[in-house]
């Protein structure tokens, strides 16, 4: 599931056609485009110039002429970059063809959208709901938009409300490497592990937004989360998995123990 890390790699992606003049938009899947219609859509953006690429969250925004598309991801959606025209087709939803090649939305499961903001407000207006970016939030900040939670502090973090760009697999890395079981109620966590939670959260989001996706690696939890027997990567412990808030998550019960036992710690 794409998550902040993966929706850098795409700006990655399209900031290689910034400048380039799109000629073409097409939309084999038309139901992708959400707030306008697909002719609007085209005669918003043919003949403009693709201008510098910016996320937030998962969402990424590309500049095009005096407008924006926001794309969101979804849960399987990719933006791939097909320079030579030869990149495969498969469940392809959306392709902007510019002189210098094309930026082709993929997504198998058709969660992912894409919409158009003509104006400034529009734009404000369509990422509004989401809370601040997690790359660059800041301590004080982070703790006020999770700790009035009245939930578990994984579906907090999940919230992008509140934070935008920790998924599922995210929160759980972030929260082994805290030492913070993912069920621990929000507001039960000590001064201690929320300075912990946040330097996990700055340093797992720095590393998945570097490498454009989720580092697999011998210290990354997300490496072995899905194998049935899976082990704690730090001490060997064999790794739960539970239900939060309808998600699978995985933890270890001896790194993270139960917020009694870490609050007397
Ligand atoms: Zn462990």
């Amino acid at each position: 599931m794409p998550e902040l890390g993966d929706a850098e790699g795409f700006r990655r992606s399209a900031l290689r056609l910034a400048g380039a003049l799109i000629a073409r938009l097409e939309v084999p899947d038309p139901s992708v485009v959400r707030n306008v219609d697909v002719a609007t859509l085209q005669r918003a953006i043919r003949g403009s110039v693709i201008g510098s690429a910016c996320r937030h969250g998962k969402c990424l925004l590309i500049p095009v002429g005096t407008s924006w598309m926001l794309l969101r991801f979804g849960m399987t959606g990719s933006l791939i970059l097909d320079e030579t025209g030869n990149v495969s087709r498969r469940f392809e939803r959306l392709s902007i063809g510019t002189d210098r090649g094309w930026l082709r939305l993929v997504d198998r499961r058709r969660l992912g959208n894409v919409s158009l903001a003509r104006t400034e407000p529009e734009c404000a207006e369509l990422i509004g709901a989401l809370g601040p970016d997690a790359l660059r939030i800041g301590n004080p900040e982070f703790i006020a938009q999770l700790r009035s939670s009245r939930g578990s502090i994984k579906s907090a973090m999940m919230d992008q409300q509140r934070i935008a760009g920790i998924g599922n697999f995210g929160s759980d890395e972030i929260l082994w490497r805290a030492r913070i079981r993912p069920d621990a109620p929000a507001a039960s966590l000590s001064p201690a592990q929320w300075t912990s939670l946040h330097r996990a959260t700055r340093s797992v989001m720095h590393l998945t937004a570097r490498a454009g996706h989720t580092p697999r690696g011998r210290t990354w939890l997300t490496s072995v989360r899905e194998d049935s027997r899976a082990l704690c990567p730090r001490c060997s412990t064999c790794l739960c998995r539970s239900e939060v808030n309808g998600r699978t998550s995985v933890w270890c019960p001896e790194c993270q123990p139960p917020s009694s036992l870490a609050t007397r710690a």
